[in-house]
């Protein structure tokens, strides 16, 4: 028995059975960053590591009470979020949320799957720049989930503004879906801050990669690490996941998540 407790991750996600994304994902990266996730899940999908086939969203009070069992027993010291799934969980999220003053809280948005299946409602998407972003320590949408909910209009730097603008403290805009020949993230935060790392883009199509990064990120900010640090960290973290990424269907690969560290790149 040992009393040395790993600091907690509360995780509010989806499952995916193929082990790619979703949960598993949330679980692994957090556990492999030493943390001790607690998993609440809002939806169960049909999919393998090619497309998504169905959403099926948990009924919004088991989601809360589910949320609140941790909340009230364990010392959650980071949240994150990911599959919400429907308007209806978002709002159970939420409250929970505004009933605790909370610790660190990343939302990823994930509103598509990487073959651009969809796998939330739209309504979602006011709940989430409403209720949840003004809760959100960081935000950490692909290109595609920034247009959808920053606006089609404009560039990277006003819609990242704009999602500031809801009340979340930073924004990682991440850019592994956009053609460019490298991979560039940005990091918005409080005033004017930007920070934009490159990472040389690698072969392959990846399931899971933006779960993995901001669980990483999520277990970081439990350890204690600020958030610019956390987010170096988790993207180092997540790009060595991706140099190890096996394939273990037809199709996607997989990161590995648990793998010897080497020294990443940057590109
Ligand atoms: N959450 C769930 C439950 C999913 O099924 C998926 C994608 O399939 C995602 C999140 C997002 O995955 P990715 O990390 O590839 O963006």
């Amino acid at each position: 028995m040992s009393d040395a407790v790993p600091p907690c991750v509360l995780i509010i996600s989806g499952n995916d059975p193929s082990g790619g994304a979703g949960m598993t994902a949330d679980l692994q990266a957090t556990s492999a960053l030493g943390a001790h996730p607690a998993p609440v899940i809002t939806s169960l999908t049909v999919q393998d590591t090619s497309n998504a086939y169905r959403v099926d969203a948990v009924d919004p009070g088991l989601v809360a009470e589910q949320a609140r069992a941790v909340l009230a027993d364990l010392p959650v010291a980071a949240i994150k979020i990911g599959l919400l799934a429907d308007a209806g969980i978002g709002e159970a999220v939420a409250e929970v949320l505004e009933e605790h003053p909370t610790p660190p809280v990343v939302i990823d948005p994930v509103l598509v799957d990487a073959g651009g299946a969809q796998l939330a409602e739209r309504s979602l998407e006011t709940v989430l720049m409403e209720r949840l972003f003004p809760l959100a320590t960081l935000l950490t949408p692909n290109a595609l989930e920034l247009r959808r909910l920053g606006g089609e209009t404009g560039d990277r730097d006003s819609r990242a503004r704009r999602l500031l603008a809801t009340g979340a403290d930073w924004v990682l805009a991440k850019g592994a879906d956009e053609d460019t020949p490298g991979v560039e993230n940005a990091l918005y935060g409080p005033g004017e801050f930007v920070e934009v790392s490159r990472w040389r883009r690698l072969p392959g199509d990846y399931h899971g990669s933006g779960c993995t990064l901001a669980s990483a990120i999520t277990a970081l900010l439990a350890s204690g690490a600020a958030v610019q640090r956390a987010v170096a960290e988790g993207q180092k973290y997540t790009y060595e996941c991706l140099m190890q990424a096996y394939r273990p269907g037809r199709g996607q690969f997989v990161p590995r998540r648990f793998h010897e560290t080497h020294e990443a790149e940057d590109a």
